[in-house]
């Protein structure tokens, strides 16, 4: 249980815990667009754990009709992008953001581009670029060769949350505090598997296995 109010921070923490819990040295982990944060990604890879997880879609540019990131393809020898134009933006500045090393890439191709009302309504187009973004890309690669990992992710996932909430009847929690409320969680849970070994293996394997 958390009592932060989102998820972005969360995918590192559960997937080390998830990996210790099964005692393996590499795991794969399934998540959705909630988890996506680069730093958690990265602090996942490092502890070789492989992730699978969508971008989530809120460029401002796209909302605009205009082209987003991903329509301008990273050349890593040349550490420059090329835009839907043709053109080559290189690297400029660098700045700090919440503490991540971005680095701004620009062209000065944009004054005379004909195709720039599609692309930004400045001067220029910047694109931003973290310094550990080879990451992201790996990822955004895994998503588009094995589109199925989020399939498996709905179908098996989904179903456990969504009967638990059932079974709370959509409300709040009985408890309160994060101990009492992780708790009750724990509960929950810990009754949905004994009904889901009941309805695998029936009772009497159930019995004889805890027995065993
Ligand atoms: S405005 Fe600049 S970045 Fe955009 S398509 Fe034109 S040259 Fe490329």
């Amino acid at each position: 249980m958390t009592n932060e109010g989102h998820d972005r921070s969360q995918q590192a923490n559960m997937s080390k815990q998830a990996k210790e819990v099964l005692d393996v040295n590499e795991l794969t982990v399934v998540a959705d667009r909630g988890y996506y944060s680069g730093e958690e990604i990265k602090s996942c890879k490092e502890s070789d754990i492989k992730t699978y997880l969508p971008r989530p879609q809120m460029s401002g540019n796209l909302k605009k009709g205009l082209f987003a990131k991903r329509d301008f393809i990273y050349k890593p020898d040349d550490n420059e992008y090329e835009c839907p134009a043709g053109e080559r933006l290189t690297a400029r500045h660098i700045y700090k953001e919440k503490g991540k090393r971005i680095r701004r890439y620009t062209s000065s191709s944009c004054i005379r581009c004909l195709t720039k009302p599609k692309c930004t309504t400045g001067i220029y187009r910047n694109i931003n670029r973290w310094e550990h973004e080879e990451i992201l890309d790996e990822l955004e690669s895994r998503m588009d060769h094995e589109p199925e990992m989020m399939k498996v992710r709905r179908s098996t996932v989904e179903h456990p949350y969504a009967t638990l909430k059932m079974w709370m009847e959509y409300t709040h929690f009985q408890m309160k505090t994060i101990k009492r409320v992780s708790a009750e969680m724990s509960l929950h849970i810990l009754a949905y598997n004994i009904k889901r070994v009941m309805n695998i293996m029936g009772t009497k394997a159930l019995i004889e296995a805890m027995q065993a």
